[in-house]
Protein backbone atom coordinates (compact mmCIF):
# COMPACT_ATOMS: atom_id res chain seq x y z
CA UNK A 1 0.00 0.00 0.00
CA UNK A 2 0.80 3.23 -1.15
CA UNK A 3 2.78 6.40 1.18
CA UNK A 4 0.33 9.35 -0.03
CA UNK A 5 2.26 12.23 -0.61
CA UNK A 6 0.66 14.98 1.13
CA UNK A 7 0.83 17.99 -1.46
CA UNK A 8 -1.23 20.91 0.73
CA UNK A 9 0.64 20.10 3.86
CA UNK A 10 4.02 20.19 1.64
CA UNK A 11 2.87 23.49 0.07
CA UNK A 12 1.60 24.93 3.25
CA UNK A 13 5.38 24.36 4.81
CA UNK A 14 6.80 26.06 1.64
CA UNK A 15 4.22 28.96 2.12
CA UNK A 16 5.80 29.86 5.61
CA UNK A 17 8.96 29.45 4.41
CA UNK A 18 8.53 32.11 0.93
CA UNK A 19 6.21 34.40 3.74
CA UNK A 20 9.29 34.73 5.80
CA UNK A 21 11.35 35.59 2.84
CA UNK A 22 9.38 38.12 1.68
CA UNK A 23 8.93 39.50 5.49
CA UNK A 24 13.04 39.52 5.23
CA UNK A 25 13.07 41.25 1.76
CA UNK A 26 10.70 44.01 2.98
CA UNK A 27 12.90 44.60 6.15
CA UNK A 28 16.19 44.46 4.20
CA UNK A 29 15.38 46.02 1.19
CA UNK A 30 12.09 48.01 1.61
CA UNK A 31 11.16 45.82 -1.67
CA UNK A 32 7.21 44.28 -1.94
CA UNK A 33 6.82 41.65 -4.64
CA UNK A 34 4.47 42.57 -7.29
CA UNK A 35 2.13 39.93 -9.13
CA UNK A 36 -0.61 40.70 -11.74
CA UNK A 37 -2.76 38.51 -13.20
CA UNK A 38 -4.60 38.91 -16.36
CA UNK A 39 -8.12 37.14 -16.86
CA UNK A 40 -10.30 37.67 -19.59
CA UNK A 41 -13.54 36.62 -19.95
CA UNK A 42 -14.94 34.76 -17.03
CA UNK A 43 -14.28 30.95 -17.65
CA UNK A 44 -15.37 29.85 -14.29
CA UNK A 45 -12.44 27.30 -13.39
CA UNK A 46 -9.88 29.94 -14.71
CA UNK A 47 -11.86 32.78 -11.90
CA UNK A 48 -11.44 30.59 -9.21
CA UNK A 49 -7.86 29.94 -9.97
CA UNK A 50 -7.48 33.41 -9.97
CA UNK A 51 -8.72 34.10 -6.73
CA UNK A 52 -6.72 31.69 -5.18
CA UNK A 53 -3.67 33.31 -6.47
CA UNK A 54 -5.07 36.17 -5.00
CA UNK A 55 -5.48 34.68 -1.77
CA UNK A 56 -2.20 33.42 -1.53
CA UNK A 57 -0.56 36.91 -2.30
CA UNK A 58 -2.36 38.38 0.55
CA UNK A 59 -1.13 35.17 2.93
CA UNK A 60 2.69 35.53 1.81
CA UNK A 61 2.37 39.30 1.36
CA UNK A 62 2.54 40.00 -1.98
CA UNK A 63 1.30 42.53 -3.59
CA UNK A 64 -1.12 41.64 -6.18
CA UNK A 65 -3.34 43.34 -9.17
CA UNK A 66 -5.88 41.29 -11.25
CA UNK A 67 -7.08 42.59 -14.16
CA UNK A 68 -10.30 41.55 -14.83
CA UNK A 69 -11.36 42.09 -18.73
CA UNK A 70 -13.83 41.60 -20.76
CA UNK A 71 -14.09 38.54 -23.43
CA UNK A 72 -14.37 40.82 -26.12
CA UNK A 73 -10.98 42.57 -25.50
CA UNK A 74 -8.61 42.61 -28.50
CA UNK A 75 -5.42 41.43 -29.28
CA UNK A 76 -4.25 44.63 -29.23
CA UNK A 77 -5.47 46.27 -26.43
CA UNK A 78 -4.34 43.05 -23.83
CA UNK A 79 -1.11 43.43 -25.73
CA UNK A 80 -1.07 47.19 -24.33
CA UNK A 81 -2.14 46.26 -20.92
CA UNK A 82 0.67 43.50 -20.84
CA UNK A 83 3.37 46.48 -21.90
CA UNK A 84 1.99 48.56 -19.23
CA UNK A 85 2.80 45.62 -16.73
CA UNK A 86 6.50 45.08 -18.31
CA UNK A 87 6.70 48.91 -17.48
CA UNK A 88 5.19 49.37 -13.88
CA UNK A 89 7.91 48.90 -11.21
CA UNK A 90 5.28 47.69 -8.56
CA UNK A 91 5.23 44.24 -10.75
CA UNK A 92 7.61 42.08 -10.43
CA UNK A 93 5.66 38.69 -11.90
CA UNK A 94 2.95 38.96 -14.50
CA UNK A 95 0.59 35.91 -15.08
CA UNK A 96 -1.97 35.71 -17.74
CA UNK A 97 -4.41 33.05 -17.06
CA UNK A 98 -5.18 30.76 -19.14
CA UNK A 99 -7.10 29.78 -21.86
CA UNK A 100 -7.55 32.98 -24.00
CA UNK A 101 -11.24 33.41 -26.11
CA UNK A 102 -10.10 31.96 -29.24
CA UNK A 103 -9.22 35.48 -30.96
CA UNK A 104 -6.29 36.20 -29.23
CA UNK A 105 -3.02 34.36 -29.97
CA UNK A 106 -1.73 33.03 -26.84
CA UNK A 107 2.22 32.56 -28.53
CA UNK A 108 1.77 36.40 -28.90
CA UNK A 109 0.89 37.52 -25.57
CA UNK A 110 3.32 35.08 -23.89
CA UNK A 111 6.44 36.36 -25.70
CA UNK A 112 5.18 39.91 -24.91
CA UNK A 113 5.60 39.53 -21.51
CA UNK A 114 9.01 40.53 -20.64
CA UNK A 115 11.00 37.23 -19.47
CA UNK A 116 12.46 38.57 -16.65
CA UNK A 117 8.68 38.91 -15.27
CA UNK A 118 7.57 35.67 -17.07
CA UNK A 119 6.57 33.98 -13.65
CA UNK A 120 4.81 31.37 -15.67
CA UNK A 121 8.09 30.25 -17.19
CA UNK A 122 6.10 30.28 -20.93
CA UNK A 123 8.29 32.86 -22.35
CA UNK A 124 10.50 31.30 -24.81
CA UNK A 125 13.35 32.70 -23.51
CA UNK A 126 12.46 30.74 -20.48
CA UNK A 127 12.19 27.67 -22.14
CA UNK A 128 15.04 27.94 -23.92
CA UNK A 129 17.14 28.54 -20.84
CA UNK A 130 15.43 25.69 -19.04
CA UNK A 131 16.35 23.11 -21.96
CA UNK A 132 20.34 25.21 -21.82
CA UNK A 133 20.56 24.39 -17.62
CA UNK A 134 20.29 28.24 -17.16
CA UNK A 135 19.10 30.31 -14.77
CA UNK A 136 15.08 30.68 -15.42
CA UNK A 137 11.84 30.39 -14.53
CA UNK A 138 10.28 26.93 -14.20
CA UNK A 139 6.76 26.69 -14.85
CA UNK A 140 4.77 26.07 -11.82
CA UNK A 141 3.36 23.40 -12.01
CA UNK A 142 6.19 21.08 -13.43
CA UNK A 143 8.75 23.13 -10.56
CA UNK A 144 5.94 21.62 -7.65
CA UNK A 145 6.22 17.93 -9.06
CA UNK A 146 9.65 17.85 -8.75
CA UNK A 147 9.83 18.95 -5.28
CA UNK A 148 6.89 16.40 -4.83
CA UNK A 149 9.01 13.22 -5.81
CA UNK A 150 12.10 14.85 -3.78
CA UNK A 151 9.79 14.86 -0.65
CA UNK A 152 9.57 11.45 -0.86
CA UNK A 153 13.05 11.13 -0.02
CA UNK A 154 13.42 8.90 -3.68
CA UNK A 155 16.86 10.03 -5.34
CA UNK A 156 16.05 10.73 -9.43
CA UNK A 157 19.31 10.31 -10.81
CA UNK A 158 19.54 7.48 -12.94
CA UNK A 159 15.82 6.15 -12.73
CA UNK A 160 13.91 5.28 -15.11
CA UNK A 161 11.01 8.40 -15.33
CA UNK A 162 7.82 7.65 -17.71
CA UNK A 163 5.76 11.35 -18.25
CA UNK A 164 2.88 11.12 -20.18
CA UNK A 165 1.38 14.06 -21.48
CA UNK A 166 3.64 17.08 -23.80
CA UNK A 167 2.03 19.99 -23.06
CA UNK A 168 4.30 22.93 -23.12
CA UNK A 169 2.42 23.56 -19.29
CA UNK A 170 3.10 20.67 -17.27
CA UNK A 171 4.56 17.32 -19.77
CA UNK A 172 7.30 18.60 -21.59
CA UNK A 173 8.99 21.25 -18.90
CA UNK A 174 8.74 18.22 -16.41
CA UNK A 175 9.91 15.73 -18.72
CA UNK A 176 13.46 18.46 -18.94
CA UNK A 177 13.37 18.74 -15.71
CA UNK A 178 13.68 15.05 -14.66
CA UNK A 179 16.31 15.21 -17.13
CA UNK A 180 18.15 17.76 -15.75
CA UNK A 181 18.31 15.56 -12.67
CA UNK A 182 19.63 12.60 -14.32
CA UNK A 183 16.73 10.30 -14.71
CA UNK A 184 16.45 8.05 -18.17
CA UNK A 185 13.44 10.00 -19.12
CA UNK A 186 10.48 8.38 -21.67
CA UNK A 187 8.00 10.65 -22.77
CA UNK A 188 4.01 9.53 -23.93
CA UNK A 189 1.42 11.08 -25.66
CA UNK A 190 -2.18 10.41 -27.16
CA UNK A 191 0.03 8.47 -30.15
CA UNK A 192 1.99 6.07 -27.88
CA UNK A 193 1.23 2.43 -29.00
CA UNK A 194 1.66 0.33 -25.71
CA UNK A 195 1.59 3.03 -23.13
CA UNK A 196 1.21 -0.05 -20.20
CA UNK A 197 4.17 -1.52 -21.53
CA UNK A 198 6.43 1.45 -21.63
CA UNK A 199 5.05 2.95 -17.40
CA UNK A 200 4.98 -0.56 -16.66
CA UNK A 201 9.05 0.02 -16.51
CA UNK A 202 8.83 3.50 -14.68
CA UNK A 203 10.41 4.06 -11.16
CA UNK A 204 8.39 7.17 -11.59
CA UNK A 205 5.25 8.11 -13.24
CA UNK A 206 4.12 11.75 -13.71
CA UNK A 207 0.79 11.81 -15.64
CA UNK A 208 -0.29 15.24 -17.37
CA UNK A 209 -3.58 13.93 -19.62
CA UNK A 210 -6.63 15.27 -18.16
CA UNK A 211 -7.78 11.31 -19.05
CA UNK A 212 -10.12 10.56 -16.08
CA UNK A 213 -8.71 6.82 -14.72
CA UNK A 214 -5.98 6.84 -17.42
CA UNK A 215 -3.27 4.91 -15.22
CA UNK A 216 -4.38 1.75 -13.66
CA UNK A 217 -2.86 -0.42 -10.98
CA UNK A 218 -1.33 -2.90 -13.80
CA UNK A 219 0.18 -0.37 -15.38
CA UNK A 220 2.49 0.39 -12.40
CA UNK A 221 5.21 -1.03 -11.23
CA UNK A 222 5.46 -2.35 -7.62
CA UNK A 223 6.77 0.19 -5.27
CA UNK A 224 7.00 2.73 -8.22
CA UNK A 225 6.47 6.81 -7.19
CA UNK A 226 3.36 8.05 -8.83
CA UNK A 227 2.43 12.09 -9.56
CA UNK A 228 -0.67 12.84 -10.97
CA UNK A 229 -0.96 16.41 -12.46
CA UNK A 230 -4.76 15.21 -14.46
CA UNK A 231 -7.68 17.74 -13.03
CA UNK A 232 -10.68 16.51 -14.40
CA UNK A 233 -14.48 17.63 -13.22
CA UNK A 234 -16.55 14.60 -12.46
CA UNK A 235 -20.22 15.53 -11.19
CA UNK A 236 -19.18 17.20 -7.95
CA UNK A 237 -15.92 16.09 -6.94
CA UNK A 238 -12.26 16.48 -9.11
CA UNK A 239 -10.66 13.39 -9.71
CA UNK A 240 -6.96 12.75 -11.62
CA UNK A 241 -5.79 10.74 -14.37
CA UNK A 242 -5.03 7.65 -12.18
CA UNK A 243 -7.51 5.35 -11.07
CA UNK A 244 -6.64 6.10 -7.11
CA UNK A 245 -7.58 3.69 -5.09
CA UNK A 246 -6.50 1.06 -7.79
CA UNK A 247 -2.78 2.34 -7.84
CA UNK A 248 -2.75 3.05 -4.04
CA UNK A 249 -2.03 -1.18 -3.98
CA UNK A 250 0.49 -1.13 -6.02
CA UNK A 251 2.58 2.01 -5.55
CA UNK A 252 5.12 2.94 -3.00
CA UNK A 253 4.13 7.04 -2.73
CA UNK A 254 1.11 8.44 -4.39
CA UNK A 255 -0.46 11.50 -4.89
CA UNK A 256 -4.02 12.43 -4.40
CA UNK A 257 -5.99 14.77 -6.03
CA UNK A 258 -7.21 17.06 -5.00
CA UNK A 259 -4.27 18.04 -2.46
CA UNK A 260 -1.80 16.50 -4.64
CA UNK A 261 0.25 18.48 -7.49
CA UNK A 262 -2.62 21.83 -7.03
CA UNK A 263 -1.46 23.58 -3.99
CA UNK A 264 2.05 23.12 -5.07
CA UNK A 265 1.37 24.89 -8.30
CA UNK A 266 0.43 27.66 -6.36
CA UNK A 267 3.06 27.47 -4.07
CA UNK A 268 5.55 27.77 -6.69
CA UNK A 269 4.22 30.64 -8.12
CA UNK A 270 4.83 32.42 -4.83
CA UNK A 271 8.17 31.33 -4.85
CA UNK A 272 8.84 32.71 -8.82
CA UNK A 273 7.33 36.27 -7.98
CA UNK A 274 9.67 36.52 -4.93
CA UNK A 275 12.39 35.35 -6.82
CA UNK A 276 11.39 38.14 -9.43
CA UNK A 277 11.64 40.68 -7.06
CA UNK A 278 15.00 39.40 -5.03
CA UNK A 279 16.75 39.86 -9.12
CA UNK A 280 15.85 43.80 -8.30
CA UNK A 281 17.81 44.15 -5.12
P1 LIG B 1 -3.14 19.21 -22.64
O1 LIG B 1 -4.49 18.83 -23.13
O2 LIG B 1 -2.45 20.39 -23.19
O3 LIG B 1 -2.16 17.95 -22.87
C1 LIG B 1 -2.58 16.64 -22.63
C2 LIG B 1 -1.48 15.70 -23.02
O4 LIG B 1 -1.95 14.37 -22.79
C3 LIG B 1 -1.11 15.77 -24.51
O5 LIG B 1 0.30 15.75 -24.65
C4 LIG B 1 -1.75 14.52 -25.10
O6 LIG B 1 -1.02 13.97 -26.19
C5 LIG B 1 -1.67 13.57 -23.92
N1 LIG B 1 -2.67 12.50 -24.04
C6 LIG B 1 -3.97 12.63 -24.36
N2 LIG B 1 -4.55 11.42 -24.41
C7 LIG B 1 -3.59 10.51 -24.10
C8 LIG B 1 -3.58 9.09 -23.99
N3 LIG B 1 -4.67 8.36 -24.20
N4 LIG B 1 -2.42 8.49 -23.68
C9 LIG B 1 -1.32 9.21 -23.46
N5 LIG B 1 -1.26 10.57 -23.54
C10 LIG B 1 -2.39 11.20 -23.87
O7 LIG B 1 -3.28 19.30 -21.07
P2 LIG B 1 -2.34 20.02 -19.95
O8 LIG B 1 -0.97 19.48 -20.01
O9 LIG B 1 -2.55 21.47 -19.97
O10 LIG B 1 -3.06 19.46 -18.64
C11 LIG B 1 -3.10 18.09 -18.35
C12 LIG B 1 -3.90 17.87 -17.08
O11 LIG B 1 -3.24 18.53 -16.01
C13 LIG B 1 -5.32 18.45 -17.11
O12 LIG B 1 -6.17 17.62 -16.38
C14 LIG B 1 -5.16 19.79 -16.44
O13 LIG B 1 -6.36 20.23 -15.83
C15 LIG B 1 -4.13 19.44 -15.40
N6 LIG B 1 -3.36 20.58 -14.91
C16 LIG B 1 -3.17 20.65 -13.58
C17 LIG B 1 -2.47 21.69 -13.04
C18 LIG B 1 -2.30 21.71 -11.55
O14 LIG B 1 -1.99 22.74 -11.01
N7 LIG B 1 -2.47 20.59 -10.87
C19 LIG B 1 -1.91 22.77 -13.86
C20 LIG B 1 -2.08 22.56 -15.27
C21 LIG B 1 -2.80 21.51 -15.77
P3 LIG B 1 -0.84 14.74 -27.61
O15 LIG B 1 0.25 15.73 -27.37
O16 LIG B 1 -0.47 13.67 -28.55
O17 LIG B 1 -2.16 15.38 -27.92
Amino acid sequence: MASIIDGKKIAEDRILEIKSNIEKLKKDHNLIPGLAVVLVGDDPASRTYVNSKEKKCKEVGIYSEVHRLPESITELELLKIVEDLNNNEKIHGILVQLPLPKHINEDTINEHISYEKDVDGFHPVNIGNLQLKRPSFVPCTPKGIIELIKSTGTTIQGKNAVVVGRSNIVGLPTSMLLLNENATVTICHSKTQNLKDTILKADIIVSATGIAGLITGDMVKQDAVVIDAGIIRVGDTMVGDVLYDDVLQKAGFITPVPGGVGPMTIAMLMQNTYEAALKCV
